[in-house]
């Protein structure tokens, strides 16, 4: 399965100058979406962690299946707002803006590993926020899965401490 094909390039979107992935035709597929969950399932199979994390919103798309599958606890990471019980939050710069992620303060243990399961990784930005996040709750995040990786922004760079796994390089 070449995943590649399933994913497009849409110019200037949100904004001029930045070329946005769609994953949406890796998702109308149902082969592209099981063959993502299959694979990410298969690079994790010796990975230990005790539950996964999907930031909003394309995140939860990828996380949620594994969570069900796995028998792992899942745990969103939203924006400002959005979730109604006493969170902590992040700051942190993205390809096109910045802004600030939220999780709930009881969702993560002292001494949990986590992993963050997201649909691109391009500068990093994100998951270094949620490795922050999960540190002030007392967890570690321990990896991260991303069907799609821009390598020429370097993302892993942001990366060193955690393993890092995509299925799709650009
Ligand atoms: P970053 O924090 O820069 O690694 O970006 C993380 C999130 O921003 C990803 O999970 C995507 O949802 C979104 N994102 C950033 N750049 C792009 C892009 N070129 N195309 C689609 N989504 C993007």
């Amino acid at each position: 399965m070449n995943l590649k094909n399933y994913v497009r390039d849409i110019p200037d979107f949100p904004k001029e100058g930045i070329v946005f992935k769609d994953i949406t035709p890796a998702l109308k597929s149902p082969e592209a979406f099981k063959y993502t969950i299959d694979s990410f399932q298969e690079l994790v199979k010796d990975w230990d962690f005790d539950a996964i994390i999907g930031p909003e919103s394309r995140g939860f798309i990828y996380s949620t299946p594994m969570a069900y599958n796995l028998n792992k606890p899942f745990i969103p990471v939203r924006k400002p707002g959005k979730l109604p019980a006493e969170t902590i939050s992040f700051s942190y710069d993205l390809e096109y803006g910045s802004g600030i992620l939220e999780m709930h303060k009881d969702a993560i243990s002292k001494g949990d590993k986590v992993i963050i399961v997201d649909d691109i990784l391009a500068t990093g930005g994100t998951t270094e926020a949620i490795i922050k996040l999960v540190e002030k709750a007392g967890g570690k995040v321990v990896g991260a899965l991303f069907l799609a990786e821009l390598t020429s922004l370097n993302p892993r760079e942001k990366l060193t401490e955690i393993k890092v796994e995509s299925l799709i390089k650009y």
